[in-house]
């Protein structure tokens, strides 16, 4: 399939202070998808403490992630962080032979000490060999923001992945387990999964089942900023099939048309098996046209899920756009998306964080999506406000989830006019 001229819709480019958080938060939704890995944070106490409040919200699970606090004496030399971090990895292991993959996350101290996160996993996957796979990436704040910690994990696994040569169509990024049960489902009912070979979601519900990838392997991305893992991807020779994300019924069709366009599968087959889930979904939609249509929406940039859910919220919801904020773009990833969006969505990369608020408050939004950090402060100015981080959480993708989805954006509008009746 040939990749799609990418668009040339306008985008403003912008640089300054940024108010987002650090690729560690993506541990959260991480350790709860492969129910083997371990997450072993080389970092410092502000690090155990960020992961301790954004996971607030597990506090009933079993905990799967730590942090190897970096003491002061072992900043004098690197010997000693090596062998601080081979004790802990070796007294973790022997408490805990349920760890099958653990993942030495990098983070800001350890980048200044030059720790080498890529040396340490390779010792100790040598020293516990046949016992448990140790990988890195970073999570560090200096090099990635909030969702980007995903992504350098699942490029870590990708580089890891052993080869084969058989016919799949890989499904990348994290979806939580029932949602990617209801994509199975379709993509089988549309007999995409029977001309694809077969279906493999990645990561996996057990890291220690690591894909095999090879030349035959297609590929389609379920979350927009997983940028470093489609290229990994491209590198090891698998095949990107480029489409809208799935979110919304306008979203999911195009994703599974796609697919069934690149495995040969005839579009009437698709038709058929959405036809269902899809009039569910545009029933509940209508729900919200009410609450949502017509309201001016401002996104600050932070997920990276902000020009997809945009386009959601404009297409099926009504919504208007009055500024997309996104930390980064990619047009070979966000090519077709882009394509869908009016040319006056003022779309900005990256952020001098006081321009835009001035930016804000002279437009006046109705609905502002941010982070956490700048939520608090623009409710008690007056705004309306949605934190991002409740979209990366839920589960948002795909024909049955629209509602909810939609239902995210629709809950602050009307606690607001509640409270201003
Ligand atoms: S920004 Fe750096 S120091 Fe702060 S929590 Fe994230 S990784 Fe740790």
């Amino acid at each position: 399939m040939n990749a799609p001229a990418l668009c040339d819709i306008p985008v403003t480019l912008e640089r300054g202070q940024r108010e987002v958080f650090c690729g560690l938060t993506g541990i959260v939704w991480l350790h709860r998808k492969m129910q083997d890995a371990f997450f072993l944070v080389v970092g410092s106490r502000t690090c155990a403490h960020l992961l301790q409040s954004a996971a607030g919200v597990m506090i009933f699970s079993e905990p799967r992630f730590a942090t190897a606090i970096m003491q002061e004496k072992d900043l004098a030399g690197l010997a000693n962080a090596n062998e601080e971090l081979d004790r802990i990895v070796h007294r973790l292991l022997d408490r805990r032979p349920d760890i099958k993959t653990l993942f030495l996350v990098g983070s800001c101290p350890s980048e200044v000490i030059k720790l080498d996160l890529g040396k340490a996993a390779e010792r100790l996957s040598l020293t516990h060999q046949g016992r448990v796979r140790v990988l890195n990436y970073t999570g560090s704040g200096i090099e990635t923001t909030f969702t980007e910690g995903e992504d350098t994990c699942l490029e870590a696994m990708v580089q890891a992945a052993p080869e084969t040569e058989a016919a799949q169509l890989l499904v990348v990024g994290t979806l939580p387990d029932v949602v990617e049960d209801q994509f199975q489902r379709l993509l089988d009912e549309a007999g995409i999964s029977e001309a694809a070979g077969q279906i493999v979601f990645f990561p996996p519900r057990r890291a220690e089942t690591l894909p095999t990838i090879g030349p035959n392997t297609r590929f389609m991305l379920v979350q927009p900023f997983l940028n470093a893992t489609r290229r990994a991807l491209l590198g090891k020779g698998c095949q990107h099939i480029p489409a809208l994300f799935p979110f919304g019924v306008n979203g999911t069709t195009a994703w599974l048309n796609a697919a069934a366009e690149a495995c040969g599968v005839a579009s009437t087959r698709v038709e058929a098996a959405c036809a269902a889930p899809a009039a569910r979904a545009s029933k509940s939609l209508a729900h919200y046209r009410d609450t949502l249509g017509g309201k001016r929406i401002w996104f600050m940039p932070d997920s990276q899920l902000e020009i997809p859910l945009a386009r959601f919220l404009e297409q099926e919801c009504g919504a208007r756009l009055l500024e997309i904020g996104v930390p980064y773009l990619d047009r070979q990833t966000l090519g077709a998306e882009l394509a869908c969006l009016p040319d006056n969505s003022g779309i900005v990369e990256g952020q001098d964080v006081d321009r835009q608020l001035d930016r804000l408050r002279e437009a006046n939004p109705d609905l502002v999506v941010c982070g956490l950090g700048l939520a608090n402060p623009l409710e008690a100015e007056g705004y309306c406000s949605k934190w991002s981080i409740e979209l990366v959480f839920s589960p948002i993708h795909g024909f049955e989830q629209a509602g909810d989805l939609a239902e995210l954006f629709a809950r602050p509008l009307r606690r607001k006019s509640r409270l201003t009746v």
